[in-house]
């Protein structure tokens, strides 16, 4: 059976490849646009186009709703969605504390499914989750984050996912008295929880992460890099799969995959 999506971005370079995406896919069924401005690119598509969030859930009744935007868009896009029952997938990034924990609670109150994947690509996946095991080994470790000159937020979303997985282990480690992992707090690029994030923004790139752990004598890299945008849609389409069958909030592709089976 189609599955009746929701595509907000459709101008931009990550909603420009979910549609190519989704044309060719036997489920996925676009059947309306989002954007807050219209142009001649988006009536080719031949499929209707709102500027309102509310109007389109209303009448549209869509399954799932499809985002990538800015966090500000995306915030009001969700919110609408879920007061409509709509599921939603999000990849948009740079959403506030504040508005992160909005969402979340208001999606697990109205128990509607929500996911928001900072990164679609399975290959960050594993580098976050080769990071949180790492940090075991290593007292010390930074992330550099580079992306191409347009990208809006930095530290990239990815960059913060990381630095959250590493520290949800080093809690564990703390709260078992383990001595070697003292704070680090050099003020080189910005630190968030204490992980110094080094974030690089140059035409020429796509999106390529590194977590660097420095040991006694030694140095261990992780890296990971997006060369093209195709690399995030496997993962889009996992999350919408999984979306359809959950009624609450799930925060970054880790939790939908299984990693360790
Ligand atoms: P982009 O090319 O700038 O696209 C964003 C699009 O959203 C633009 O067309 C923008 O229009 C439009 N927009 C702005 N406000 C809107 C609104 N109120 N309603 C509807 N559309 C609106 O950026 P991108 O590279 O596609 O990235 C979009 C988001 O996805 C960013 O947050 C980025 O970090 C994130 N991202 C996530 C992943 C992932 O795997 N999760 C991967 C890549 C990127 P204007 O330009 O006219 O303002």
């Amino acid at each position: 059976m189609d599955l009746k999506i929701v595509v907000a971005g459709p101008r931009g370079k990550m909603g420009a490849t979910v549609m190519n995406m989704m044309k060719n896919h036997p489920e996925f069924k676009i059947v309306a646009l989002l954007d807050y401005k219209t142009n001649q690119a988006l009536a080719d598509f031949n499929i209707p186009v709102y500027t309102n969030s509310e109007t389109c859930f209303k009448q549209m009744a869509p399954d799932v709703l499809v985002d990538f935007t800015t966090p500000q868009a995306s915030f009001k896009h969700i919110t609408s969605a879920i007061k409509h029952g709509v599921k939603v997938v999000s990849g948009t990034t740079g959403f506030s504390k504040d508005q992160f924990t909005k969402l979340k609670k208001m999606t697990n109150y109205n128990n509607v499914g929500c996911i928001i994947v900072p990164n679609f690509s399975l290959g960050a996946v594993l580098m976050m989750e080769f990071a949180r095991i790492a940090i075991k080994y290593f007292s010390h470790v930074e992330i550099i984050d580079k992306h191409h000159d347009q990208k809006h937020d930095s530290p990239s979303g990815t960059a913060i996912r990381t630095a959250e997985l590493i520290n949800e282990t080093k809690k564990v480690m703390n709260e078992n008295n383990d001595p070697k992992h003292e704070t680090i707090q050099h003020a080189r690029g910005a630190t968030y929880n204490n992980i110094n994030i080094h974030s690089i923004r140059l035409p020429g790139y796509m999106a390529h992460h590194e977590v660097v752990f420095g040991g006694s004598g030694e140095i261990f890299t992780i890296k990971h890099d997006s060369i093209s945008r195709e690399s995030f849609m496997d993962g889009l389409k996992l999350a919408i799969d999984r979306v359809m069958n959950i009624n609450y909030f799930i925060h970054g592709l880790e939790n939908i995959i299984s990693i360790n089976d």
